[in-house]
């Protein structure tokens, strides 16, 4: 095991642009595809995605499962999917279930020998998730899961979610 923490930058973008090993998709429990940043991705890797994460389905909220990039642009060789929680009131455990996708993405990560990953703010979008708290988590949970990544970059693709993630990033390395 690794025995630094990786640097972790935050960056605003487009996550099927990235140039890391492996890149996160907020899925859901089909791994078929859907709206957002899991469209993006799906358009972008082609095909033989939803055909590979029909194969590994169903995936479960909090839980992460691999399959390659396929026609997304190298370096990217992996697209490592996790089910975020639907927001429902946060009385159902979606903290600990939004924490869980980060760890297991640096496990899964860990398996592949990934060593740059590209995170997307999983379930702020259509799920619901409100996003001061998503950052907080997702920076947190990132900070202190041991892990051999040597770097993350976390993708905000709108400003209000970059500011988010930077602030909360710039207090805990305070
Ligand atoms: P979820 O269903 O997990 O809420 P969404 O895709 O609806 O997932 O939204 C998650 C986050 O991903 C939102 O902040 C959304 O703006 C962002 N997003 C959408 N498209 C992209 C993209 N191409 N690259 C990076 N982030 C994206």
């Amino acid at each position: 095991m690794s025995t630094h923490s990786p640097t972790i930058e935050v960056v605003s973008g487009d996550i099927t642009r990235e140039q890391t090993d492996a890149i996160v998709n907020a899925a859901n429990e089909s791994l078929l595809g859907g709206g957002g940043v899991d469209g993006a991705i799906h358009r972008a890797a082609g095909p033989r995605l939803a055909r590979a994460g029909a194969e590994l389905a169903p995936c479960d909220p909090g839980d992460a499962k691999a399959t390659p990039a396929f026609d997304l642009t190298p370096p990217i060789k992996h697209i490592i999917h996790t089910v975020g929680p639907i927001w429902e009131g946060g009385n159902h455990a979606e903290p600990e279930t939004l924490a869980s996708c980060y760890r297991r993405c640096l496990e899964v990560a860990d398996e592949l020998r990934a060593e740059t990953l590209a995170f997307p703010a999983i379930s702020t979008g259509v799920y619901g998730f409100p996003a001061d708290r998503a950052a907080h988590i997702a920076v947190t949970t990132l900070r202190t899961t041991p892990t051999n990544v040597r770097h993350i970059r976390l993708i905000a693709f709108d400003q209000r979610t970059y500011r988010l993630l930077a602030d909360e990033l710039a207090r805990q390395q305070l």
